[in-house]
């Protein structure tokens, strides 16, 4: 390697940094059905296929034990596997739990933070199978890994959005990125006076929709009984816009979709406006939402349309048509997406 080169990982960004790793890894085995690139991902031979998805915690990064109550970040920790499960489709069945921890833990934590997940476990039907426990010297670390089951013909990947499908988003989205700027409002309000208790009652819906996220299994559930197969699926874990970017790079197609159209709560869009944050703004770039973003082949609205948690915010377009943003006044302005911006 050559000594004078140093490139900072901040340059490619989280999304050029996946590019760079998965450039140059294959698969060898036909069982390896979809490798780096979706939610999760696809294994197996014939119609009963399974699927693989992990995710790492970090503290200080993820979360704020100070703010985060660690029977819910147990709950978290699997919701967050559970969600990328669902995007695929899939019904999640085990998990696997690696915990990273520093002394500064007791035995009574890690009980609390294995309360959560239990808790999760059961709450989303998932057999808790492995895992590995070790010391950490930064803080903990979690790692879950999520399988699950999906026949072949009921996957849906971020690749199959076509032209004229409609655009769909479960639940409402910014929620949980306003209750992330609410709980470190209130956390530098106690830093700096240990006697202010934190006014968190004013915001019960937002700080919950960070701190304990539910995965959408209800709907993947719903889906499997109305026989609907979306074209296209993923979760919002990183927002909207980026969410869209992923589908329109792997289906090769643009999107249009439209302000009046996309869902955010009043408690949300209040207190954005309290912070002076641009309520819109937050839906399409705040994260960790771990709603259902997917498209729908047209004949498939008539099963959907008097959902009362499914929203339909766009279509999708040619993908020389680009991504856009249609405005209340209807000014189409260009989707930028961003990613997380950790490093
Ligand atoms: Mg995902």
């Amino acid at each position: 390697m050559d000594k004078e080169k140093r490139t900072e990982i901040s340059n490619l960004g989280e999304f050029g940094l996946i590019d760079m790793i998965s450039e140059d890894i294959k698969t060898n085995h036909s069982s390896s059905i979809k490798g780096i690139g979706d939610d999760a991902a696809v294994i197996g031979e014939g119609d009963d296929l399974r699927v693989v998805t992990t995710d790492l915690l970090l503290e200080g990064v993820h979360f704020d034990l100070s703010f985060t109550p660690l029977k819910h970040l147990g709950f978290k920790a699997v919701a967050v596997n559970v969600s990328d499960v669902a995007a695929m489709n899939a019904i999640p069945t085990q998990v696997t739990v690696g915990i990273g921890l520093s002394s500064r833990f007791s035995v009574e934590a890690v009980k609390e933070l294995y309360e959560g997940i239990k808790l999760a476990a059961t709450h989303y039907n998932v057999d808790i199978v492995g895992g590995d426990t070790t010391s950490s010297r930064a803080g903990l670390v979690i790692s879950i890994t999520a399988i699950g089951e999906v026949k072949k013909s009921a996957i849906s990947y971020r690749s199959g959005a076509k032209v004229n499908d409609i655009i769909c988003a479960t639940g409402d989205l910014g929620a949980a990125f306003i209750g992330l700027q609410i709980l470190e409002r209130e956390k530098q309000v106690f830093l700096s006076n240990p006697n202010m208790q934190p006014d968190l009652e004013k915001y019960p819906y937002i700080t919950g929709r960070q701190l304990k996220p539910d995965a959408r299994m209800d709907i993947i559930h719903e889906f499997k009984e109305m026989g609907l197969v979306p074209t296209s699926m993923i979760d919002v874990s990183d927002g909207l816009a980026s969410e869209l970017f992923h589908i329109c790079k792997a289906s090769d197609v643009g999107v249009a979709i439209y302000e009046d159209k996309l869902p955010i709560d009043k408690q949300t869009f209040d207190t954005a406006v309290e912070l002076n944050l641009d309520p819109i703004t937050c839906v399409l770039n705040g994260g960790e939402d771990y709603e259902l973003l997917f498209t729908i082949n047209q004949d498939d609205f008539k099963k959907l349309e008097k959902h009362p948690d499914i929203h339909f915010i766009g279509h999708v377009t040619e993908k020389d048509s680009g991504k856009y943003l249609v405005t209340k006044s209807g000014t189409a302005v260009e989707l930028k997406a961003q990613g997380w911006v950790h490093f």
